[in-house]
């Protein structure tokens, strides 16, 4: 909804620019992003009430069971984060398969709390696979269908995400959710699951602006 709005907002600027401002130079070439749509289902989805205390617990559309905690209703608005989940689940079937549709099924029924501060947490594991006691995080999966995700960012592409999306499709499809990502100590992240995240999370960012 606010995607349309900028845009609209954006076509009356352009109107009422001069004629020769519309005119792109070949040195400013135009940028056309595609705008991620506004899921239409069939029962009404409650929206976020911004007068209503937070946090609050919101319904996502798509997905039928599955609803984020928002401490703003700007943070995310409800399509941008199911279409995020949505593109997310179509490249991972495509490149890691999902046969038994457990991820699928995970993803129906996904809690995704967004937080306003960083937490400090115990044990935890850098990207290398190296031991922490103690780290500042930017996310977290927090059970097979939960993660908290930090929201301090404008976009969605750079919060962590789709890194934590990734440590639930892990352990749906592989068995595992490896907490100590490319590291040895558990199975299932490797390398190339650290490319996938960055790649979902440019194709977010450059095609949807998100
Ligand atoms: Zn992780």
């Amino acid at each position: 909804m606010k995607r349309t709005v900028t845009a609209a907002a954006l076509g009356l600027i352009l109107l009422s620019s001069s004629p020769t401002s519309l005119v792109p130079s070949l040195n400013s070439p135009v940028e056309i992003k595609a705008i991620p749509p506004t899921f239409i289902t069939l029962d009404q989805i409650p929206e976020c009430i911004p007068t209503a205390p937070f946090p609050q617990v919101n319904p996502l559309p798509y997905f039928i069971d599955a609803h984020h905690i928002q401490f703003s209703c700007s943070v995310y608005d409800k399509d941008n984060v199911a279409w995020t989940m949505l593109i997310f689940y179509e490249m991972w079937a495509e490149e890691f398969g999902d046969p038994e549709e457990s991820l699928k099924c995970a993803l129906g029924k996904m809690t995704i709390v967004w937080g306003k501060d960083l937490k400090t947490v115990n044990n935890v594991y850098d990207m290398d696979g190296n031991f922490l006691e103690t780290a500042t995080v930017a996310g977290l999966m927090q059970n097979d269908t939960t993660v908290w995700v930090w929201a301090e960012s404008e976009y969605i592409s750079s919060t962590s995400f789709v890194h934590e999306l990734t440590h639930i499709a892990l352990h749906h499809t592989c068995g595992d959710a490896d907490a100590d990502h490319e590291g040895e100590k558990f199975p299932c992240w490797e390398e190339k699951h650290s490319m996938f995240v960055d790649r979902v999370n440019l194709i977010l960012n450059d095609e949807y602006g998100l």
